[in-house]
């Protein structure tokens, strides 16, 4: 049996590193700029990486998808921030859909905060509604069953 590798795009230098599943647990770092590719804390992603990290990351990515007038979506996210430090080896990030308004657009969001799941590139599922942290939890953990 070949050992199981999993694409994971750097949230700093958005190269695309090859980990073994097995060391996904292990804080890996980036080959190229030596940075852990698993952070604590959601990554702002913009009109050039948002579509990389979703199309290349194989492991369970959470994105979710804001702008800055709206209000649920500010209540949101130290909630979502939150939920982050408790899935370390889940990958979060955010998208500030008025800021990268064309490069938001073909996730085709109809209403703000919706947090979308992805995963190997396909999206698995999408939760629209401010969530407190424990209800984002669940919900991911359910995904990465
Ligand atoms: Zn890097």
């Amino acid at each position: 049996m070949s050992e199981q590798n999993s694409h994971l795009v750097c949230p700093h230098c958005s190269a695309t590193n090859r980990i073994p599943a097995a060391r996904l647990n292990a804080a890996p770092k980036c080959g190229k700029c030596g940075q852990p590719l698993l952070t604590a804390t959601p990554h702002e992603l913009n009109a050039q990486t948002v579509s990389k990290v979703i199309q290349k990351n194989e492991v369970l990515t959470i994105v979710d998808f804001w702008a800055s007038w709206c209000q649920p979506c500010l209540m949101m996210a130290p909630q979502f921030k939150a939920a982050a430090s408790q899935l370390p080896q889940v990958v979060f990030a955010k998208i500030q859909t008025d800021k990268y308004e064309q490069a938001a657009a073909p996730y085709n969001i109809r209403s703000l905060p919706t947090m979308v799941a992805f995963k190997n590139g396909k999206e698995i599922a999408r939760q629209s509604g401010a969530l407190p942290s424990d209800q984002i939890v669940q919900w991911v953990r359910s995904l990465n069953a």
